[in-house]
């Protein structure tokens, strides 16, 4: 690479994001190079081949939630291949008083369940006839306890954002981090006049591949990013890209930053990027500083992931997606994967692969245990709830990420305000990544792809 040199777009962040946003870019014609900091694309999705086991060290699945997740397989068609998860991964297990009950999937099963109380059953009936919520940043727990009851809260959704955001749902606001949630009872006044109301609407083919399926890539996540690098190509991606600095220039922006002690300098009309929000101050210098501090705050949960593969099961059957862990339950896992149960391929015949899950915003202490600890607890819970006299598994791996999940606190409307008026200050200029627009997989691709179609456009007039 020569040290100066000049580009249509510079991405920051070779993650799920700035590649998908990159692909697209360079696919509609625009020049774009791709700064990282890592010695590998991919950000947190990382997979793993071993001995028989195809593992993650990051996200194991997200959900074709966007239409532009679907349709980001169908453009790289031949490159990557879209996996969906076996039916039986719509089986969701829930810890309740020492055993695993099955979330209902139908009227009968919701009303035997024992996970809700018989008044909370029974209140759920007036369910559509309450009153709509009056406060924007209301939280999620907020928001369940007010229409479904507090058992609602405590057996589906403290686990299910235990799940999703490993997150607190008495501090998480609804309108930020569950919108669909918020916007059926904004916009029908009642999430069960919402749900039928929705089913009667007719979707046009394209909303139509917004579904609730769970996705991988055919041989791991990473086959999906590697798709994307391969695409965007090694001359546009410059790895390694250490103490990264972009400054307003005349016809946009500058960048420099240092690849094997060498100074290197980009130029372009536009930037975005794609990273932590506690890097952003650095990244952008020259912003001010009491608009960057409401970035940088964004507080994020910790998440130690324990993969454990077994060449031979011999616990209670898999046959579902997982189990999540209520935290009034109070075990000291979030959850467990099945992973081998629903993707092809991820263990040998007769085998289990497992990702297991610690800490959370509401137990970082525990996420943060030495490796000793975790393995203590993993094993101690895996006997108790998997019914496993011997939990020792033929692989253990343990990934931690100290900022894993961002979380949509009530601060999140001064975040996404700074934000704009930045990006109206520095035209060009995009924040991006799971700071805004949600923190799931099928999120960062719907961003990306949003951002890439808007740059494009722009780049041409000029
Ligand atoms: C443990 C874990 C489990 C998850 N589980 C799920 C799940 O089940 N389903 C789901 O949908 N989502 C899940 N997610 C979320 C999902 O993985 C993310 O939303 C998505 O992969 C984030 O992609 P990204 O590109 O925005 O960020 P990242 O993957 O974090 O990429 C950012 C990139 O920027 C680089 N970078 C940072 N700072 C700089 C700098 N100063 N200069 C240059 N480069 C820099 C980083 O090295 C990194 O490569 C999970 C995340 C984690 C951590």
């Amino acid at each position: 690479m020569e040290n100066k040199r000049s580009t249509g777009v510079i991405i920051v962040g070779a993650g799920l994001t700035g590649l998908t946003a990159a692909w697209y870019l360079k696919s509609k014609g625009c020049d774009v190079v791709v700064l990282e900091k890592n010695s590998r694309p991919g950000g947190v999705i990382q997979t793993f081949s071993e001995d028989g086991f195809i593992y993650e060290a990051g996200p194991n699945t997200g959900v074709l939630s966007h239409p532009e997740a679907a349709e980001l397989f169908e453009d790289l068609a031949g490159r990557c291949r879209l996996e969906t998860a076996d039916a039986r991964a719509k089986r969701r297990l829930i810890w309740k008083s020492g055993r695993w009950h099955a979330l209902p999937n139908g009227l009968l099963s919701a009303v035997k369940t024992p996970l809700f109380t018989a008044r909370d059953k029974l209140r759920i009936l007036g369910e559509p006839f309450r009153r709509k919520g009056q406060d924007p940043f209301e939280s999620v727990a907020g928001l369940v306890k007010r229409r479904l009851g507090k058992s609602y809260l405590d057996f589906a959704v403290d686990p299910f954002i235990s799940g999703i955001y490993a997150g607190d749902p008495e501090k998480l606001v609804t309108r930020y981090a569950l919108p669909k949630l918020y916007a059926l009872e904004q916009n029908y006044g009642s999430f069960i006049r919402g749900a039928v109301r929705k089913m009667s609407e007719t979707a046009d083919e394209r909303q139509k591949k917004a579904t609730r399926e769970v996705f991988s890539a055919g041989g791991g996540l990473a086959s999906l990013t590697a798709a994307l690098a391969d695409g965007i190509g090694s001359d546009r991606m410059i790895l390694n890209a250490e103490n990264v600095k972009v400054k307003p220039a005349k016809s946009g922006f500058i960048a420099d930053f240092m690849v094997d002690g060498r100074s290197c300098r980009l130029e372009a009309p536009f930037v975005v990027s794609t990273i932590d929000s506690m890097h952003v101050p650095g990244l952008f210098p020259f912003i001010d500083g009491r608009e960057v501090s409401k970035l940088a705050s964004l507080e994020y949960a910790a998440v130690t992931q324990v993969v454990m593969g077994y060449r031979k099961w011999r616990g209670m059957s898999l046959n579902a997606f997982g189990g999540l862990v209520p935290s009034v339950e109070r075990r000291d896992i979030l959850g467990v994967l099945f992973t081998s149960s629903f993707l092809k391929n991820r263990a040998p015949d007769g085998g289990a692969l497992l990702s297991v899950f610690i800490g959370g915003y509401r137990r970082r202490e525990l996420a943060e245990a030495d490796d000793d600890h975790i393995r203590t607890i993993v094993y101690d819970e895996v006997r108790q709830m998997l019914g496993l006299k011997h939990p020792e598994p033929d692989i253990f791996r343990i990934f931690r990420y100290p900022r894993a999940i961002p979380q949509y606190f009530r601060s999140s409307k001064e975040r996404l305000e700074a934000i704009e008026r930045i990006e109206d200050s520095y035209s060009g200029l995009t924040i991006a990544g799971a700071i805004r627009d949600g923190i799931g997989m099928a999120d960062r691709i719907r961003q990306a792809k949003a951002i890439a179609g808007s740059i494009a456009e722009k780049l041409t007039k000029l």
